[in-house]
């Protein structure tokens, strides 16, 4: 075991005053993943501070938008009527994640931040340039069923595992941070980044800042939005595929869309060429076919993952089909 000293604080400038200087500390909310990796000697803080007592788990609809504390439970964001009724892809994609039990104590912090499940990762026998930069990757030549089609490179090609990271990243969602420099917001789809030569550097958070919320701009294609998630058993599974999609249909024809992917990108995949070719036709399956198609058209797919590209294709096929049909 890794010795680390654990600390409690009650508010963000304290968090923050905590972890300052020190590269080595962690935030602890949930702790369903960090705890988990700590277990495997993947993650090895030397100092834990704990976030939990810090007042930031307000859910909070408006006519704004929707602003979501990051330290609310995934469980309590899913059951909330007005995620529900507003933004049922974000209601959904919770509901399509892990246990209950895990949506009871992961916070939508800590989900943003979870690390990849990739079997290499979580194993410190094995070559793994996200865990040990420069040991090599070995999925290339080992399983790699699970693994990203999209955003790939010759160092990783790890999925990214959150559901509702796609959700938001479909609806503009924004990350509220704040550290040392003070506060900052941070588009969602800027805030994961791609793996290229650096796999082990995941997100745009800099040393010692902590999230504290993430906002959902309101928009009126939210309202007609789901998430469909394709997984080999029916629950506490990472997805294969998974779709977030809004439609606005006005008289027939598509006014605006969203299209995101799961499952299949190293980071929540937007598909904004998909989009476009969407807007202004026919609420119609020849649209529907077009825009899967563009949504998958960069994938680049290995021997054991090539299954990946025609259900993608499906998903989203599937996924804009049930929503046209019901505007
Ligand atoms: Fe590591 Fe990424 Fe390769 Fe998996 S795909 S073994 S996480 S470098």
């Amino acid at each position: 075991m890794n010795p680390f000293t654990y600390q409690r604080v009650s508010d963000a400038t304290g968090a923050i005053a905590a972890v300052a200087g020190d590269e080595h500390a962690a935030f602890l909310a949930g702790g369903t993943n960090l705890v988990d990796l700590m277990k495997l000697h993947v993650m090895t803080p030397s100092r834990l501070v704990d976030v939990n007592a810090v007042p930031l788990a307000k859910i909070e609809a408006g006519r704004d938008g929707l602003r979501i504390g990051a330290l609310a439970r995934m469980s309590d964001v899913a059951a909330d009527p007005d995620v529900a009724r507003e933004f049922p892809v974000i209601a959904e994609a919770l509901l399509a994640s892990a246990s209950p039990q895990l949506r009871n104590m992961a916070t939508i912090g800590g989900n943003l931040m979870q690390r990849t499940r990739c079997p290499y990762f979580r194993g410190d026998d094995w070559a793994c340039n996200k865990r040990m930069p420069g040991s090599g990757c070995a999925a290339a030549q080992g399983e790699h069923r699970n693994h990203a089609i999209l955003g790939a490179s010759d160092h990783c090609f790890a999925t990214h595992p959150s559901d509702l990271a796609v959700a938001l990243v479909a609806l503009d969602a924004v990350v509220r941070v704040r550290g040392p420099a003070g506060e900052r917001s941070i588009p969602l789809r800027d805030f994961h980044i791609l793996p290229g030569a650096t796999p082990h550097v995941e997100c745009a958070l800099q040393q010692g800042e902590l999230i504290t919320g993430v906002d959902v701009p309101a928009s009126d294609v939210a309202i007609n939005s789901r998430y469909v998630k394709v997984r080999d058993r029916a629950s506490y599974e990472f997805a294969l595929v998974s779709a977030a999609v809004a439609l606005k249909v006005e008289g027939g024809v598509i006014a605006d869309c969203r299209i995101a992917l799961g499952g299949v990108g190293t980071k929540p995949w937007r598909t904004p060429e998909a989009e476009q070719v969407s807007r202004g036709r026919p609420a119609a399956a020849s649209t529907y076919e077009a825009a899967a198609s563009i949504a998958v058209a960069e994938a680049r797919p290995r021997e054991q993952n090539a299954f990946k590209v025609e259900l993608a294709r499906r998903v989203v096929v599937h996924a804009l089909t049930t929503l046209g049909s019901t505007r």
